[in-house]
């Protein structure tokens, strides 16, 4: 086998265990003096692959646990501990001068021996890219949310995050980065993101980044709602070992920093109910501004993050359908008597809306 060092990565990392860290920096790649002709026209190419050896690793497992807590064959992941501990990355070219590439994207270390440079062409990819990341969707829908949290990319979460709440407000971005937190947090304390539950304390604005991020969401039954009215979800895996993050109670406070106008215009369309064209206008700008400023403030100044001993419920019982002899409509086995439903009998059934849970009598 012919396989030479042809240069080295120089950047700020010795030994970051998380590549997308590594990769929102640049780094610089010092090409050997006897390989400088090769570098001749590769300006001209805005991405390259970079081929290195992953000269930290010295063992490798056949079938392991990935960074996004995938169980999967060594071969099925960009894992650095491989049969062969080479590592193929396609960076951005940002300045080629001399014998230094200056390029942001890649996930190596600092010293890593680089193998090999080869131009990016996009007109043989490009067509097929969306193809890719749809089947990769297909394969796991939450992929690019678990990827955007690893990279600790609250600005793009937030806005993915959004497009269930319909706007921006400083409660769902409270919610997106408590949650982001907590997910981090459990992560590193596991080797995997699997069997979550959220239980959050408030159903406002707050609980959607929850749902979001954490994936414990109202139709899969990992969302538990606690009804008692606090800006605070705890997250826990089935082992019962949770984290609890609460807001400060001077976090408000703290959060008017972060664009104050936003504070006057909810006095006069929330508090005031100012419903004006005007009004509403001000109030949605003013949201956003004050959302995407929230995620620039200090975290432990906003939150408390507490570990704690959680008591797990079972798993969602599944209960047969049972058809209605008065409607005809197939209800839960356990929301009917006598083969009536709680509509058509005027029995007391439970509802979640804005001011919380209540017992509620149907009235026909
Ligand atoms: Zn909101
Ligand atoms: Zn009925």
């Amino acid at each position: 086998m012919r396989i030479t060092e042809i240069g080295t990565v120089k950047n700020n990392f010795d030994s970051e265990k998380n590549p997308f860290e590594i990769k929102k920096h640049k780094s610089q790649i010092i090409i050997k003096d006897e390989f400088l002709e090769g570098l001749y026209r590769i300006e001209e190419y805005e991405f390259i692959d970079i081929v290195f050896e992953f000269n930290q690793s010295d063992s490798y497992e056949l079938k392991a646990t990935t960074l996004r807590g995938n169980y999967k064959g060594v071969f099925s992941t960009r894992k650095p501990d491989r049969p062969s501990s080479i590592g193929i990355t396609t960076v951005k070219l940002l300045e080629v001068k001399g014998n230094i590439l200056t390029v942001i994207g890649l996930d190596a270390l600092n010293n890593t021996p680089v193998l090999d440079i080869k131009p990016v062409d996009f007109s043989m990819v490009e067509n097929k890219l969306d193809h890719i990341r749809l089947e990769e969707l297909k394969n796991n829908p939450r992929r690019e949310i678990i990827n955007d949290i690893l990279r600790d990319d609250l600005e793009t979460l937030l806005i993915k995050a959004a497009s269930i709440h319909g706007h921006y407000c400083p409660g769902i971005t409270l919610g997106v980065m408590a949650a982001v937190k907590a997910m981090k947090i459990i992560r590193d304390n596991s080797d995997g993101l699997e069997d979550l539950l959220a239980i959050t304390e408030t159903n406002n604005c707050f609980s959607d980044g929850i749902q979001f991020i954490t994936g414990c969401t109202f139709g899969n039954n990992a969302l538990i709602f606690r009804d008692i009215g606090k800006t605070a979800f705890t997250l826990t895996r089935r082992d019962g070992n949770g984290i609890r993050i609460s807001t400060r109670a001077d976090a408000k406070k703290f959060m008017r920093s972060a664009h104050p106008a936003f504070s006057e215009s909810f006095q006069k369309v929330v508090k005031e109910q100012d419903h004006s064209k005007e009004e509403i206008i001000k109030f949605k700008e003013s949201g956003k501004i004050r959302a995407f400023a929230t995620l620039a403030l200090d975290f432990d100044k906003l939150f408390k993050i507490e570990e704690i001993d959680v008591e797990i419920p079972g798993y969602a019982p599944s209960h047969e359908s049972i058809v209605c002899k008065s409607c005809g409509e197939g209800t839960m086995s356990t929301r009917i008597t006598d083969s009536t439903c709680f509509s058509c009998s005027g029995k007391k059934y439970n509802q979640l809306d804005g001011d919380g849970i209540h017992q509620l009598i149907t009235k026909n």
